[in-house]
């Protein structure tokens, strides 16, 4: 959250759960950061003034029944302006299972990767306990 006041550009730091509220605010050349307890503060500040960058999380259709979707991330931020385009570039993607996580979907979006963050088997597989998954019949309890 970002707000303009008369003090300067308001917002929350989220480089830790601390969560100070940063002021943001530019004379001339000069841009300082005001309410940060860190040096990570003053850094997200000037960032968020400067340029906004975001590590974007999404999750991408699969051609697979039993896992429709495919959770992935950028492996590092990307201009928040660029956001939407990513997202638009995922959204129209349909990736073949199986997949890894760590694997890259996207070799390259202003930068970063795209990579999965889950392992998912194709359909065919199915692990004892998941939905699918069938008895042998070798390990019966009577
Ligand atoms: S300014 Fe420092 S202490 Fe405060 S939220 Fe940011 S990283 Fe945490």
């Amino acid at each position: 959250m970002k707000e303009n006041t008369a003090a300067g550009l308001e917002m929350i730091c989220i480089a830790c759960p601390i969560a100070c509220r940063l002021t943001v605010s530019q004379s001339g050349p000069d841009v300082t950061v005001t309410g940060n307890r860190c040096a990570r503060g003053d850094a997200y500040g000037r960032e968020e003034f400067h340029a906004p960058m975001r590590i974007v999380t999404a999750v991408i259709p699969t051609d697979s029944a039993q896992f429709p979707c495919a959770p992935v991330r950028t492996d590092k931020p990307v201009p928040r302006d660029k956001v939407r385009e990513l997202l638009q570039k995922l959204y129209a993607t349909r990736v073949a299972l199986p997949v890894q996580s760590g694997d890259v979907v996207i070799t390259d979006f202003d930068g970063a990767r795209v990579i999965y963050t889950r392992t998912l088997p194709p359909d065919e597989v199915a692990s004892i306990g998941e939905p699918g998954a069938e008895s042998k019949g070798d390990d019966k309890v009577s």
